[in-house]
């Protein structure tokens, strides 16, 4: 099982949290919000082969990200995992609107390659695709997606991904499931802001899922493995 959407640098024992993926052969994109979180996060997953360290830069922390937006574009080159990033426009977003365009313009010509990208898109989707189609950025994975309708099929016609969590999967937005093409799921716990125990809520995603689409518990692992190994961004045609 992978979670592709968890801070493990938030929790309390990041530790704790990277044996439990371990031992239970689970793998997870450990997200983060700055470049230099990302660093900090760098010597410490090295020995993890199931943890994959990935470069954020947050849109809730685009002040202080501005500073260290050169520091994004040097690491992405080597980068494999990229996230989070993206936009949010929501009440806790709005007031730096401007500068996160501006910063994630500067930030998706740095996506391309065969990426792994996850995205934030409160409140910002549309404007966030408009983006990512226009650089020709595709695909990426919607981290925690909770647009209309309408703009879930827009992001799925473009050739992206959602991930689900367990949140998503039981409240007001689990009619999104039954819209989503099975091939273009995968699942996150965004822990530690929705759990403290990721691998039990990732675990727990998978049932659901599995219940829901009218698999076993295996065919739904081999599903979103194949989901998340085609999940990757384009490699440039022309460079
Ligand atoms: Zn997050």
């Amino acid at each position: 099982m992978i979670d592709t959407h968890c801070h493990i640098d938030l929790h309390d024992r990041p530790l704790d949290a990277i044996s439990k993926f371990t031992s239970r052969q689970m793998e997870c994109v450990s997200v983060t919000m700055l470049p230099s979180h990302y660093k900090l996060s760098l010597p410490h997953l090295e020995a993890y082969d199931n943890i994959h360290a990935s470069l954020g830069l947050h849109p809730l922390r685009a002040r202080e990200g501005k500073r260290e937006l050169a520091q994004f574009i040097q690491l992405a080159k080597a980068a494999e995992y990229i996230g989070e990033i993206g936009l949010d426009f929501s009440r806790d977003g709005k007031s730096t609107r401007a500068l996160q365009e501006e910063m994630f313009a500067e930030v998706l010509p740095s996506l391309k390659g065969g990426k792994f990208v996850s995205v934030h898109s409160r409140e910002s989707a549309k404007k966030l695709l408009e983006m990512l189609s226009e650089a020709r950025v595709a695909p990426v994975c919607f981290h925690y997606f909770t647009g209309a309708p309408s703009l879930a099929q827009e992001v799925i016609q473009a050739g992206h991904y959602m991930s689900f969590n367990l949140r998503m999967l039981t409240g007001r937005h689990k009619s999104l499931l039954s819209q989503v093409p099975a091939e273009r799921v995968l699942i996150e716990s965004d822990a530690p802001f929705l759990t403290e125990s990721p691998h039990l809520a990732v675990a727990n995603a998978y049932s659901t899922v599995a219940k829901h689409w009218g698999i076993t518990l295996p065919e739904a692992e081999g599903l979103i493995s194949r989901n998340f190994l085609r999940c990757r961004t384009a490699r440039d045609i022309t460079c």
